[in-house]
């Protein structure tokens, strides 16, 4: 009997969401039946930790005296010839276990996404947190919405980084961490008005504002806040919105102050609920707000809210985790289903 894994590696180096509780769920189950075992990991070399979830997977399963090591651990990296190593993957797979077994691999081609110019209307300065707002106006291209992605590239050879697009007044509102030796982060920062930047945008549905919800709870830390300035300018209906935003201190949020004053002038926004790291004695991150809001939010919930949540992964784990907690006081917001029923929407990074 076989198992097979096949993994991607998030931010840094991290488990997908989905598998995030994979070692604590292996923990507990017992494999009486000997398995053999192969595991292809998913990533893109460009990252420090590139695939270091697959690899712990891989390594982790093999030590069960039970787990069998059967095609050596493959690294499939998005920056060298993915397809290539698929086919190859498997290739071996069917030579060694003679099952046949299909993969579509085209999905890694981008060779027909084509790049365009966007202008650059407004770079702020960078904060103490090396963080900036940048404004761009497409060129061409004008079906978007806030909860896209846009796809920078810092050179002609560059690998595009992603960044989550607020529309705002028909421009595109970024906003970025400059990251230290980071390629494109700080590409963005040495921008200036009218500079030319090459990039597409991707269009992520699974990221839009939810026009129909009856309430929405936003949860962003961090530059995770851009595409609510854009939902929040785009809810014109005034549906009920709960943001909830953790920063570093009152100047990490000041540079978002006048799209949260616009917003909260004309009612798109009903509650602000802010937490900061370093401001305070007391270190309180975003999902320490949501704790305390445990009653509100799982009331929404039952009532139908969806919930959104924008910014590092770790936050995202951190709420998820808070739900799974509540769930067992609250048959009725168990995780899979929401996600089912697409009352979570998670954009994290
Ligand atoms: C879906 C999605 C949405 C995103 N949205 C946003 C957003 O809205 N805002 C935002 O700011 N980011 C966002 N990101 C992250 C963004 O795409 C980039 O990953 C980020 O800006 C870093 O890219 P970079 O080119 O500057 O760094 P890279 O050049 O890719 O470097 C990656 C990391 O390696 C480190 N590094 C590189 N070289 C060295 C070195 N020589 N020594 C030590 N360390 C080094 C860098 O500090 C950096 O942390 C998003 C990512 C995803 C996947």
């Amino acid at each position: 009997m076989h198992l097979i894994i096949f993994t991607a590696t998030y931010g840094d180096g991290d488990a997908p969401t989905n598998a995030r509780k994979f070692f604590d769920k292996l923990e507990k189950i017992d494999q009486p039946r000997s398995l053999f075992v192969s595991v292809v990991g998913f990533g893109s070399s460009i990252y420090p930790k590139y695939n270091e979830f697959g690899k712990q997977v891989y390594h982790r399963l093999v030590k069960d005296e039970n787990m069998k090591p059967y095609l050596p651990f493959t690294e499939v990296d998005e920056e060298h010839q993915p397809e290539e190593t698929c086919k190859q993957w498997l290739q071996l797979w069917q030579q060694k276990s003679g099952f046949p077994m299909e993969l579509k691999v085209d999905q890694f081609s981008k060779s027909n996404i084509e790049k365009q110019k966007f202008k650059v209307t407004h770079r702020s300065p960078l904060n103490k947190d090396e963080t900036f707002i940048i404004s761009l106006q497409p060129t061409s291209h004008n079906d978007y919405q806030s909860g896209d992605l846009l796809e920078v590239y810092a050179s002609e050879t560059a690998k595009a980084r992603q960044y989550s697009i607020a529309r705002i007044q028909n421009k595109i509102v970024l906003s970025v961490r400059k990251h230290d030796h980071g390629l494109c982060s700080t590409y963005l920062a040495n921008c200036h008005k009218n500079d030319d930047i090459m990039a597409t945008i991707k269009t992520n549905t699974s990221f839009h504002f939810p026009k129909d919800a009856p309430k929405i709870i936003m949860v962003a830390n961090g530059t995770g806040i851009a595409p609510f300035l854009g939902m929040l300018d785009e809810n014109k209906t005034n549906i009920p919105v709960d943001l909830y935003w953790g920063g570093k201190n009152i100047e990490s949020l000041s540079i978002y102050g006048e799209y949260l004053e616009d917003a909260h002038k004309k009612q798109q926004v009903s509650n602000y609920h802010i937490s900061y790291s370093r401001e305070n004695e007391v270190v309180e991150y975003v999902q320490h707000k949501v704790a305390e809001h445990k009653e509100q939010i799982t009331t929404d919930l039952i009532q139908g809210a969806v919930i959104m949540i924008c910014g590092s992964l770790s936050m995202q784990n951190e709420v998820l985790d808070l739900l799974e907690l509540w769930n067992k006081e609250n048959p009725e917001i168990q995780l899979e289903q929401l996600y089912k029923n697409q009352k979570i929407l998670t954009d994290c990074y």
